[in-house]
Formats: structure tokens, C-alpha cells, sequence
């Protein structure tokens, strides 16, 4: 396990200062609103409505991106850097974009690879929804730190002793308050702000501004009582001495670790609360962090450059076919046009056009540090897991590709057209959008995803961006393994199996079945043979 600090000795001052983190939420809870407030606060945007407004326009732009819309869904994931002054502090923070729906898992499972902290956002009147639970367990795989911060606090919403117990019984981590509501629905007031012992109060006019802040020296300090009427100060006094009894107190350690997460309440629509979190991501939250690599551990300390792809993206502009690999800083100072090894294919790499992704602009980047997200455009070299360094022969682990649940067979409208598909195809498998195999046996290709909705993605990128009207059909497959073992025994396994077998775009051999009792069998039979369902990216 990797040992997480928030201060790592002779850190240099540019990389203490970054701190790189997503938002993980169900859908509607207010990520976006979230997003463009924080980009509001980082003085990357001048107006609130911006990162909506040039998410639509960009869009419209293709048909894929129109069913993305009609569905609600964020297919495209991104990330953002903005400066934010906290106190005499002024952080870099890089927001990696998750994609909020379920059917893209494997997806955001690799965006939080990249990440050193996520804040969770949750509805007040809801509480912890389906999609929170399961990307909070992803987080927690990785003992991520994480950031509550619990929305629409100006709407009617739960006690807040509810949502808290909500929290630590369902996810089973222990909850801290950074901030008390005072109030609720219409009556809401603000917070008090536990962790600073001040009094925040929301200004409902003007949705924009930064709530206005009061020094309070503690609970008893008579200036509560011009701001607060009585019987809600009643309240906010019991309440906070009943929480001091029975929620644990803050522990920065404990935070870090990923088993304390403390509580913002707020609203975001109206700007209330954003600041608190962000200057708590700012004070607590980890610097960027040690990657896990073969065949030793990268240090965000060290000198010379390394960095890994967490996510490929291809034709963002169909215009121009290209392609963007993100790539997430592990360690260095990387400055533009420098020669680095990729490590794969063991070629030098000169990137001399990196883009750095700014509120809602790429523009490129003539420098970035350990914890900063680039996007080097390529014509596919680059793909999910590479890792790419000043020339040691380091590659990051823990990114796996997992074996798909569902797969059906691809045909093109057109037969004539089979060789254009299977380039689409290997596209997109390069993309991390889904697995395609090649089975030893017959024609055509099966192709496997997580969710089912990513066949229809697939086949409306494809017609769009290929001009190749497909047909998805059920498969005799269900289930997809890769196979791995000693030479031999493989070779004698893959003969006894033909009719399963199948190459993945890697050339990596995949066994197929309908039967879990096949795995079962194989197992017995073949004990030399493993089959897994995931596998490292490289
Ligand atoms: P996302 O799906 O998580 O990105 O959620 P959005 O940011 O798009 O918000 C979903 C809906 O909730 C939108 O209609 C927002 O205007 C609304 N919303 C967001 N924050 C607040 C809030 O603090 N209070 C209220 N009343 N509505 C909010």
C-alpha cells in the first residue's frame, strides 16, 4: 500500500502546491453546478453557465454526442487545472472528470487512477443514491481521501444527523462535520464552520457571490446572536454539542487514509459553501501522491519525468482524426519538446504539442509538474497503462482492463466494408471503449463492454465517425477470460479449445464460454492454464 502524507519532505513548491482530485456523484446532484462554481472561485471563468453553455456547443457537434445529451449522460471525460488563492496560499487544482454513468465503470475506474482525492457529492434530500455507493467503492479500493460535500442545502433536506448516519452506515467510514447547517429549506441560513470556528451566511440574491464570512470565538461568543435568531441558535448550539458527543473530531490523518471523510453542507446553485471546500481541499488535501510501478514505486520527489495513460480519447475533433492520450504527471518537471522513452516500445518520444486542459480551453503547455494532467496528441502509440519516462524502464501498475459482461457479435451494413470496421474497431478498443476480439475460428468480430448501453455509443460513433452503418447481434458467448500460463500448456489448452479462442487487439489470447461451469472445468483440466478477468494494461 502505497503510505500517504500530506507533506512529503523537499517537495518542490510547485508540486506541494497541486492538488489533483475528481467528483464522484449520482447524476443530478449537482457535479456540474459544483464544477463551474469551483472554475468561478479559480478565476478560470468569468460567468457561472460557462462550462454548460460550451459543453452544449461542443455537443451538438456529432450524433453521438446528441444521444449523450438526450440520455443525460457524460460520456466524455476531461480534465481542468485552474489556480486557487487560499489564505497566503495559491494552489494549482487539476479536476479530473468522471463519466457519471454506471454503464461506463471501467471508465471511471482508470480516471481514478489518476486522482489523489474525490469529492463526493450528495443531495441533502437524497442522501447516498446507487451511483455514489458504487463509485465511492472504487475510491475505496484505491484508500482514496475523500471530500463530502452534501448539496441543495437550501431545499428542503434531511437532519443532518440522518445524513450522516446515512453515510457511515452505508459506506462504513466515519464522518467528521467540517461545517454545520443552520436551518433548513427556506429557513436556511448557512453554516457554521466548524474546522475555523466562523459563521457563513448564504446571500440568496445574488447566487453568484461568495457567502460573507464572521470571525466567531466559539459557540458562546454574543456575535452569533445578530446574525442568528434564537431559536435557531438554540438549535445549532444543541446540535453541535450533541455532535461533538457522538461524531468523531476531525484527524487529518485519519482523512488521508481514506477512513474519515468530513462534511461540508452548502449549495452550490447559490455559491454557498464552495469556498470552504475548496480551501479544505487546499489545506488537507494530499499532495500528489506515490505511483505504484514496476519494478519500484515513483516518487512525486523525484527529478527526472515520468507519467502514465489513464485515458485515450479519440477523434475530439472528427475533423482530424487525432487523438488525445491523457497523461497523468507521477514525478518531474516536464517542460515542452522534451524526448521522453515510451516505455512499451522502448522509442524515444518527442512531445512537442501537449495541451493542457484550462476551464473550458485547451491550450498547450509549456511546462507541468508531478500531479498535472497533459493530453499529448498522437496517431496511436499511445494507449491506456504506457507509461512514458527520461529513459528508466518503469511501468505504472494498477490500471487493469476487466474482462467485459456483455459481448455480441459486430457486422458491417456493408460486407464489402469489413476492413474499415475493423479498424474502427481497433479504435476504439485502443480507446479503452470497449474489447474486441478476434476469434481463431470463423469471421467478424465479437465485441465486449461493461454496459450495454455502450453498444449503442459504439455503433453511433461509428457511423459518424467512420461513415459505417453496423449491426450488433447476440453472441454464443456470455463470458470472455484471458488465458496465461507456461508455453506449452497454454498451446495444448488453446488446441483443445478452438472453438473458444479468440485474439484480443493486443494478440492476447481470450477464452470464451456461455457456461461458468466451462471456467469451473477448465480450472480441473488444465492447472497450469489461468484464466482472469482482468488484466494490466501495457
Ligand atoms: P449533475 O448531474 O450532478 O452534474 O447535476 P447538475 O449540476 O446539473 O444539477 C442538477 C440540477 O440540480 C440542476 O437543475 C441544478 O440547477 C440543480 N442544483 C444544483 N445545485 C443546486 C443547489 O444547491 N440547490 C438547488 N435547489 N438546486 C441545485
Amino acid at each position: 500500500m502505497l503510505d500517504r502524507a500530506s507533506n512529503l519532505p523537499d517537495l518542490p513548491a510547485e508540486i506541494a502546491r497541486r492538488r489533483t482530485f475528481a467528483i464522484i456523484s449520482h447524476p443530478d446532484a449537482g457535479k456540474t453546478t459544483l464544477t463551474e462554481k469551483f472554475l468561478l472561485y479559480g478565476g478560470a471563468i468569468q460567468m457561472a453557465g460557462q462550462v454548460r453553455a460550451k459543453g452544449e456547443a461542443r455537443r451538438t457537434r456529432s450524433d453521438y454526442m446528441q444521444m449523450e445529451k438526450d440520455r443525460g449522460i457524460s460520456v466524455s471525460a476531461s480534465a481542468m487545472s485552474f489556480d486557487f488563492a487560499s489564505g497566503d496560499r495559491n494552489y494549482r487544482f487539476n479536476l479530473v472528470d468522471t463519466p457519471g454513468h454506471s454503464d461506463f465503470s471501467e471508465d471511471t475506474y482508470r480516471t481514478l487512477t489518476a486522482v489523489d482525492a474525490a469529492i463526493m457529492v450528495i443531495d441533502g434530500a437524497k442522501g447516498v443514491e446507487s451511483q455514489t455507493r458504487k463509485l465511492f467503492e472504487v475510491c475505496r479500493l484505491r484508500d482514496l481521501p475523500i471530500l463530502t460535500f452534501c448539496n441543495k442545502m437550501d431545499r428542503e433536506s434531511r437532519d443532518t444527523f440522518d445524513i450522516i448516519d446515512e453515510i457511515q452506515e452505508n459506506l462504513a467510514i466515519d464522518v467528521t462535520p467540517a461545517s454545520w447547517p443552520i436551518g433548513v429549506g427556506r429557513d436556511f441560513l448557512g453554516c457554521y464552520d466548524v474546522l475555523n470556528d466562523r459563521l457563513e451566511l448564504m446571500d440568496r440574491a445574488d447566487r453568484n457571490k461568495v457567502a460573507e464570512s464572521i470571525k466567531i470565538e466559539g459557540l458562546d461568543d454574543p456575535k452569533l446572536a445578530d446574525h442568528v435568531p434564537a431559536h435557531l441558535l438554540d438549535q445549532l448550539r444543541e446540535e453541535l454539542e450533541m455532535a461533538k458527543e457522538l461524531l468523531p473530531k476531525f484527524d487529518p490523518q485519519a482523512f488521508l487514509d481514506g477512513t474519515l471523510t468530513p462534511i461540508w453542507f452548502g449549495s452550490a446553485i447559490n455559491s454557498f459553501g464552495v469556498k470552504e471546500l475548496m480551501d479544505g481541499i487546499g489545506k488537507y488535501g494530499p499532495v500528489p501522491q506515490p505511483q505504484s510501478a514496476n519494478p519500484r514505486q515513483i516518487g512525486p520527489d523525484e527529478t527526472k519525468v515520468m507519467g502514465f495513460v489513464f485515458k485515450v480519447q479519440a477523434n475530439m475533433d472528427p475533423k482530424h482524426r487525432d487523438r488525445v492520450a491523457f497523461v497523468r504527471l507521477a514525478s518531474g518537471h516536464f517542460t515542452r519538446g522534451m524526448k521522453l522513452t515510451h516505455v512499451r516500445s522502448k522509442k524515444p518520444m518527442t512531445i512537442s504539442a501537449p495541451v493542457l486542459f484550462l476551464a473550458s480551453d485547451r491550450e498547450l503547455a509549456e511546462e507541468a509538474w508531478a500531479g498535472d494532467i497533459i493530453g499529448i496528441p498522437n496517431h496511436g502509440q499511445l494507449r491506456i497503462g504506457d507509461t512514458l519516462t527520461e529513459g528508466e524502464a518503469l511501468r505504472v501498475t494498477g490500471i487493469p482492463s476487466f474482462a467485459p459482461e456483455l459481448l455480441q457479435n459486430c457486422r458491417a451494413g456493408d460486407p464489402m466494408k469489413a476492413k474499415h470496421l475493423e479498424k474502427a474497431l481497433m479504435q476504439f478498443a485502443e480507446e479503452g471503449a470497449a474489447k474486441v476480439f478476434k476469434p481463431n475460428i470463423g469471421s467478424g468480430f465479437i465485441v465486449g463492454v461493461v454496459g450495454a448501453l455502450q453498444f449503442d455509443v459504439l455503433a453511433s460513433r461509428i457511423e459518424m465517425e467512420y461513415g459505417l452503418p453496423v449491426r450488433f447481434e447476440p453472441s454464443q458467448f456470455t463470458s470472455a477470460r484471458w488465458v496465461t500460463g507456461p508455453k506449452q500448456a497454454v498451446e495444448k489448452f488453446v488446441a483443445a479449445n478452438k472453438q473458444h479462442i479468440a485474439h484480443d487487439n493486443d494478440g492476447d489470447i481470450v477464452y470464451m464460454t456461455r457456461l461458468q461451469w466451462d471456467i469451473d472445468r477448465i480450472e480441473r483440466d488444465h492447472p497450469e492454464v489461468t484464466l482472469s478477468a482482468t488484466k494490466e494494461m501495457m
